[in-house]
């Protein structure tokens, strides 16, 4: 039996803390408006996971929950973030309001060990920012 990955992270204020085991799907970059508002950032940063393979492991009860309508795609998606600290950390998608088995996580809430995150996947790229070139070896998406 192969060794399976572990990766833990948390919020900032590290109430919250997680384990995610195995192999990610993909690695994606969203330049949607809604992510960029999200995480505070230029765009959002994510690794796609199904959810049995994310475990919280401390300060589930600390984590809010927004429900997301007003989407480009028209899913309704999850927006799970720290009540303590603001970190955004989980994206989960609801298609004619069926939750899906995807979760998105913050790539910048895991403790990575000095290991680099990378992305493999961009989407919305036709609302990414001038000056953000696309990245090395991703699939890039107008939409989604
Ligand atoms: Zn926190
Ligand atoms: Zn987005």
């Amino acid at each position: 039996m192969t060794e399976q990955k572990i990766i833990k992270g948390s919020c900032l204020c590290r109430k919250i803390r997680y384990q995610i085991t195995g192999a990610r799907v993909l690695g994606l970059i969203c330049h949607c408006n809604n992510c960029r508002k999200s995480s505070g950032s230029a765009f959002l940063a994510s690794s796609y996971y199904v959810k049995s393979q994310v475990r919280i492991l401390e300060g589930g009860e600390m984590i809010r929950v927004f429900e997301d309508e007003r989407t480009a795609s028209g899913n309704v998606l999850n927006r799970s973030f720290c009540s303590n600290c603001g970190s955004s950390l989980f994206l989960a998608r609801s298609v004619n309001g069926i939750p899906g088995d995807a979760v998105f996580v913050s790539s910048g809430t895991m403790d990575l060990d000095g290991e680099e995150w990378v992305p493999t996947k961009e989407v919305w790229c036709k609302d990414r920012y001038s000056w953000l070139h696309p990245f090395h070896n991703t699939d890039t998406k107008s939409t989604m």
